[in-house]
């Protein structure tokens, strides 16, 4: 047998590489829909190695079996890009994490990479563990990150208790998050970077990101964001200066709620303290090529074609929904037993004109229904029944349509109280200090006809009118065995 040698494996390897590139110009020259719905999965793809296959295949395969121990040596050592095992890389994740670099970097010249992760919590920790190791010079010196006070429950959970409290590393909380003095106050030479989730979920905090962005460069350190409420639909952190963004993928971006995913997506060349050029030059596929690879919290195939296919609509669907929740919203805060609503769609939420200025809508002046530019402001709100903790749980408890769920971003409205639920774990203080009231119910809505979501809406909140409805509940009344089964569980 003919031996090729590695070097054959580069050259062919530099080859595809180049046509990949190319490949890669051509599709950010196209608009955020085609992107969306093609992504890095070209005819050429199709065509040559996949049987036609108009969407991308799932390949469920666990290894890839090379053609000689030289192209084997080439792949492993890294000296080709090759998805080896899929603990670390697989062909139908890389459709997801290629779909994903393009959507957060659409509309500006830069380059980002992606790594797709099993989980949100799993990508958040991929993004911050990199930046949190000892100083190789003096181990026992304090490090410390700057985030909002304002985060998800399970970000706020691994922030105060995997990091503070097992690792001593130090959260330094923003709470005036609009307060970019205190920002700064809050850096020293061991900060390792600022993060912030905005709008932040449930309590859509938002802050101003390009002084923020400014600040964490000026001190040299990167802007993590996760932008999981956003989406690239509304938001592009990475296009404003940003250096790595987070997604819960499980979220609005699979909003099919078939799996539970992650992604960090990160810009070329970001700005760091840490002494690692190659963490810098590419930090996804530094995470990808090194930690993901040695701790293993990657994402499967199949959640990443499930995911995938998802985001193919996300432009419409985000539109859709958003302008659902505003109409839900207005009907919410003229209601007699409502105390606030939030949402950074009402002229009068306090955050509603920052938001403005960073939520619009992607194309929307492309789009032959609008020309011009457009805000949207997403599909997450949250509102606060009058009479405290007990009234919001009776308005909850009557919901027929509207599903009682610690879920966020479904096609299906889906309702919480973060207070006994999502924010149960941090207690009274930290709750306070995250502005969630036991009071508050957090609403996503979904795709249904905004009209049904109110009438939901209404016969909940006429519990508290201390008269019945017209509509009966009807949860058991389905009949046969299921009915039936469901009644023995409870
Ligand atoms: C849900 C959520 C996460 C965590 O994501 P999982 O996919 O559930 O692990 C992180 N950030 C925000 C804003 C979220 O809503």
């Amino acid at each position: 047998m003919e031996r090729h040698g590695i070097d054959y494996y580069r050259e062919a390897a530099k080859q595809s590489g180049l046509w990949h590139q190319g490949y890669l110009r051509e599709m950010k020259k196209c608009r955020f829909d085609t992107i969306a719905v093609h992504g890095i999965y070209s005819m050429q793809e199709a065509l040559d190695f996949n049987q036609g296959s108009i969407i991308e295949p799932v390949y469920l395969s666990t290894a890839q079996a090379y053609r000689d121990s030289d192209e084997m040596e080439a792949a492993l050592s890294y000296q080709i890009p090759t998805w080896c095992y899929s603990r670390i890389a697989n062909p139908s994740m890389y459709y997801l994490e290629g779909v994903l670099a393009l959507l957060e970097s659409y509309g500006a010249d830069v380059e980002t990479t992606c790594i797709a992760t099993a989980s949100g919590m799993a990508a958040i920790q991929t993004a911050v563990d990199p930046f949190l190791l000892p100083d190789p010079k003096n181990r026992s010196k304090p490090i410390n990150f700057v985030a909002t006070a304002q985060v998800y429950g399970g970000t706020f959970q691994q922030f105060a208790m995997r990091k503070e409290k097992e690792q001593n590393i130090t959260w330094r909380k923003v709470v005036n998050y609009n307060d970019i003095n205190e920002w700064e106050k809050l850096i020293d030479e061991n900060t390792r970077f600022l993060y912030g989730e905005m709008p932040s979920n449930p309590g859509q905090t938002f802050f101003d990101l390009k002084k923020v962005i400014e600040l964490a460069h000026k001190h040299g350190i990167p802007m993590i964001i996760d932008s999981t409420v956003a989406t690239p639909a509304l938001l592009r952190p990475l296009t404003l200066g940003a250096d790595i963004v987070v997604q819960s993928v499980s979220k609005t971006l699979s909003t099919s709620g078939f799996g539970i995913a992650g992604a960090v997506i990160s810009r070329k060349d970001i700005i760091s303290t840490i002494d690692n050029p190659e963490l810098k030059a590419d930090f996804a596929g530094y995470a990808k090529r090194f930690p993901n690879r040695d701790n293993g919290p990657n994402i499967s195939p199949m959640n990443a074609i499930l995911a995938l296919n998802d985001i193919r609509t996300l432009r419409s669907r985000v539109d859709m929904q958003s302008r659902s929740t505003l109409t839900i919203a207005r009907y919410l805060a003229e209601h007699k037993h409502i105390e606030q609503v939030d949402y950074l769609g009402l002229k009068s939420h306090p955050l509603h004109k920052l938001a403005a200025k960073y939520l619009w809508l992607v194309d929307a002046e492309y789009d032959e229904q609008y020309g011009n530019p457009v805000n949207r402001y997403g599909h997450l709100m949250s509102f606060r029944v009058k009479g405290g903790a007990r009234a919001a749980r009776d308005v909850f408890d009557r919901f027929t349509r509207i599903f009682r769920a610690t879920d966020l971003g479904r096609i299906k409205s889906v309702a919480t109280i973060p207070a006994i639920s999502t924010h149960s774990q941090q207690g009274e203080e930290a709750r306070e200090l995250a502005d969630v009231p036991e009071n508050l119910i957090r609403l996503c809505v979904g795709a249904e006809h905004p009209d049904d979501i109110i009438a939901d809406l209404d016969q909940a909140l006429s519990v508290l009118d201390g008269k019945e409805t017209s509509i009966n509940a009807p949860a058991f009344s389905a009949g046969g065995a299921s009915s039936a089964s469901l009644r023995n569980r409870l």
